[in-house]
């Protein structure tokens, strides 16, 4: 794969179709300037505002462009709430779609094959692989991402984190709480 990507780059640069400084920058900028910090502000400022929660609620695109959270792969976002009840998961079963302008360039495994299809298939099962027991009677709800739409999990704010601050909120939200595969860190691991 990484030899056809190079021969890819090669031909297109060749026939002036891509500036490979251009490439350089954006890769350098979804590796090292957007990441899951841009999410866990979002889940934050949800958790600690209940307004803001309605608004993502109703239109993620927009309340996260608030927060200057805006670009490719996140043009329309839509973020799904876990609740007692239930608790979401994303995958995208024919590609790798990810929510970069949030969550930045997707980990190996989301774009693994086993991943993709077990996501749909055995949801608790690649839960448990994760570390994330369910409880039996709560239901999974797994969201197959595409070209168009992304989605962005908002893991239930951990108990024991009353008054703490939106920065602080967000050092408990890990990347894999709002794809699905884990949940928000308890406040002893801050
Ligand atoms: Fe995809």
């Amino acid at each position: 794969m990484a030899a056809r990507v190079r021969a890819l780059e090669t031909i297109l640069t060749q026939k002036g179709l891509i500036d490979p400084a251009a490439i350089d920058v954006i890769v350098d900028t979804y590796e090292t300037k957007v990441g899951p910090r841009n999410g866990a502000r979002v889940v934050a400022r949800a958790w600690s505002d209940p307004a803001y929660a309605d608004w993502l609620r109703q239109d993620a695109t927009a309340a996260i462009a608030s927060l200057g959270f805006t670009g490719r792969q996140g043009e329309h976002m839509q973020a799904a709430f876990n609740t007692d009840e239930t608790h979401n998961l994303v995958v995208c079963t024919l590609c790798s779609c990810y929510p970069w302008s949030v969550l930045g360039l997707p980990p190996v495994w989301y774009k693994a094959p086993p991943y993709r299809s077990r996501a749909v298939i055995d949801p608790r099962g690649v839960l448990e692989e994760f570390g994330l027991t369910l409880p039996k009677d709560k239901k999974v709800r797994v969201w197959d991402s595409t070209a168009e739409l992304r989605y962005l999990v908002v893991p239930q704010r951990p108990a024991g984190t009353e008054g703490w601050s939106e920065d602080d909120l967000a050092g408990l939200v890990t990347r894999d709480s709002m794809i699905g595969t884990g949940v928000a860190l308890e406040p002893e691991a801050a």
